[in-house]
């Protein structure tokens, strides 16, 4: 605690990393642990700007750890404005649902969240589409090197390809990241048609124009060779030729299948975001707690609105 009561700054000590649980645990025991953990990413040393007047001058605030603008009195909590506002059960139990959902490595459905936690599974559904919601790629580090390319149909009994109906199937575009001695990241995004237009957005977000990218033969990809020089089309072979993402596909729908069972077609790019999210960061497990948090609290809250299971 620093002398003027409010937080210590983040340091090495406490800045969580790693999976270990039992670490987890003895670091994050109550409320007052988590909200501190929360302020002093929220305010790192000397960054107070007062959200309702820009005044960067504050004393302590009513609560724990909240601060009040000397100039307009705002008071301001750790959580006012981040995912974690409103929350319907503690901070702690928020805490540790982040934890299982980021290091796992097939997370957590919300019905196993709501026996873990002895919470309704409803509750732990909504606060798990705001984590999911922090979990979207940030679209800052595109894929480079070799990308393969397909898509795929998503929901109901095994699919069919492309111009025919989908039926409650979702259509989805993946792409898999080829670097030297095996693959890299990975996105995925629904898409309304295997169209050029449809693809050009998710190329433009995730694929470097620098990368060689290459895809099956199917035309709608033709016209992206304009601005993806390197652009190659091989005949798929059943996936035989892109055997690296075909088990990345697998894997993907496997996990679907199997803790998600009531995936509907709205909450599916949130699942697959959240897949993306833990996959691309696989042999970088150290700061995926940390990472994810200030994610929570630098992100604007998110409200489930029209958004039915
Ligand atoms: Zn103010």
């Amino acid at each position: 605690m620093s002398k003027l009561g409010y937080f210590s700054p983040m340091d090495k000590s406490t800045k969580f990393t790693g999976v270990n649980s039992i670490k987890f645990y003895r670091q994050f025991q109550d409320d007052a642990v988590c909200l501190e953990y929360l302020a002093s990413i929220k305010w790192p040393d000397g960054t107070y700007v007062c959200k309702k007047c820009g005044h960067t001058k504050y004393c302590k605030g009513k609560k724990s750890f909240s601060r009040r603008c000397i100039k307009c009195r705002y008071d301001e909590s750790p959580t006012a404005g981040t995912m974690f506002d409103k929350c319907k059960f503690s901070l702690l139990i928020a805490f540790h649902i982040v934890f299982k959902i980021s290091t796992k490595k097939k997370g957590m459905s919300s019905l196993e969240l709501s026996h873990e936690f002895e919470l309704r599974q409803p509750t732990c559904w909504e606060f798990k589409w705001k984590v999911q919601q922090a979990m979207k790629s940030s679209k800052q580090h595109p894929l480079t090197c070799e990308v393969h390319v397909d898509e795929i149909l998503i929901g109901g009994p095994e699919e069919q390809k492309r111009g025919r109906s989908k039926g409650d199937k979702r259509l989805v575009v993946v792409a898999l990241e080829k670097v030297k001695g095996g693959v890299g990241r990975a996105y995925a995004q629904i898409i309304e048609a295997a169209s050029a237009e449809e693809f050009a957005p998710f190329f433009a977000s995730y694929i470097s124009k620098k990368a060689k990218v290459i895809t099956d033969e199917w035309l709608g990809y033709l016209p992206l060779k304009k601005v993806y020089k390197k652009l190659k089309q091989i005949p798929s072979e059943d996936g035989k030729n892109f055997p690296d993402l075909h088990i990345h596909i697998m894997n993907l729908k496997g996990w679907l299948r199997g803790i998600h069972h009531h995936c509907s077609k709205e909450r599916l790019q949130g699942y697959l975001d959240e897949y993306h999210y833990r996959y691309n960061r696989r042999n970088n497990m150290d700061t995926i707690f940390h990472n994810l948090i200030v994610k929570m609290v630098t992100n604007d809250p998110k409200r489930l609105k029209s958004i039915q299971k």
